[in-house]
């Protein structure tokens, strides 16, 4: 549960893209879509059927777990002075 969420990133997979452990992010639960499909090549991403296998708070844990894995491509940096909470 919980697919709106943002917090502080405590560990970064091999493909970090210049995330780091500490910065603030927020996330976009439907950020995973696959880039190649009609709705994507239009951008519609937010209709992309490959979302649903991979919807953050949806497919997999996301704001109500511990912790959550996210791909780095739903990540979104907060500003400085945007609170996470
Ligand atoms: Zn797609």
């Amino acid at each position: 549960m919980g697919h709106e969420f943002a917090g502080e990133i405590v560990a970064v997979g091999p493909v970090a893209n210049g995330w780091t452990a500490g910065d603030r992010a927020c996330v976009n639960p439907n950020g995973d879509w696959c880039g190649t499909c009609a709705y994507c090549r239009a951008g519609d991403f937010n209709m992309c059927p490959g979302i649903w296998d991979t919807a953050v708070g949806l497919a997999r844990d996301g704001g109500m777990a511990p912790f959550a894995a996210v791909p780095v491509k739903t990540l979104h940096r907060l500003p400085e002075g945007v609170s996470s909470v």
